[in-house]
């Protein structure tokens, strides 16, 4: 009963005080906003406060994206996956139907043969990061188009500060032009090295799918690893 009386009182005092704020002209009442921040303004705060973005906070941030068409035919995102700390990275340029269904990047026959590959450098796939210039598949696996590839983009060096590799391998045209920023073809600049932001070194290499195709050629890719094994004080192993 003295809790009814209180909680009448308590409004009755409440009422009154509204009333007197109204009479001296205070129309809003300031109120302190939610702690819980949105991630609209954790992003926010990245960007002001120079915070670095985790992998979590840029799938956070990427969300169920649609910032461009690819958005429309995709089954899922292909964000990325392997160790957030990889000294060692794989680029290539857009998920195909199998990474499409699974939602992981290279795991088609293309997919088999890097791990293979990785796999002869003395690696296992948890032990490099492996992502693509664009996220979602492009329809019949036609090449992404520059909208696309400049929507996309910026996720991916955002992943790529994350991670902070050493090196990043890029596979095929599409992530050597986009990373390097360069219209020269594959076959032109495969096998030297290259930076991205004057401290990552760059490797562009045939794509595996290309590779599927042209036999012949996977021997200049083994050549373009053993450069990237060296540099990253990896045993070569002359027999391979
Ligand atoms: S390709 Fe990239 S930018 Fe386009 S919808 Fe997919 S995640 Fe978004």
């Amino acid at each position: 009963m003295s809790n009814n009386n209180d909680y009448r009182q308590i409004i009755k005092q409440t009422k009154e005080y509204l009333r007197y704020l109204n009479d001296i002209g205070v129309k809003e009442i300031p109120y302190e906003k939610s702690k819980v921040k949105s991630q609209k303004s954790k992003v926010k705060d990245e960007e002001t406060n120079n915070i670095k973005p985790t992998l979590e906070s840029i799938k956070e941030e990427l969300g169920d994206c649609k910032r461009c068409k690819l958005h429309k035919t995709r089954t899922n995102i292909v964000f990325g996956v392997g160790n957030p700390n990889a000294k060692l990275m794989f680029v290539g340029e857009g998920p195909g139907e199998d990474e499409d269904l699974q939602a992981e990047p290279f795991v088609g026959r293309a997919g088999q043969l890097l791990t293979k590959i990785i796999e002869a450098m003395g690696l296992k796939r948890s032990d490099v990061y492996i992502a693509n210039v664009v996220k979602c598949r492009p329809p019949e696996n036609r090449n992404p188009e520059p909208d696309e590839i400049s929507e996309c983009r910026p996720f991916l060096e955002k992943q790529i500060d994350a991670i902070k590799p050493e090196i990043i391998v890029v596979l095929g045209n599409h992530a050597a032009q986009t990373l390097l920023n360069t219209a020269s073809g594959i076959t032109k600049i495969r096998g030297q090295f290259f930076y991205y932001k004057d401290n990552i070194k760059v490797m562009p290499t045939f794509h595996p799918s290309y590779l599927l195709r042209n036999e012949s050629k996977k021997k200049e890719v083994w050549e373009d690893m053993q450069k990237v094994m060296a540099e990253l004080g990896l045993k070569i192993d002359a027999k391979k």
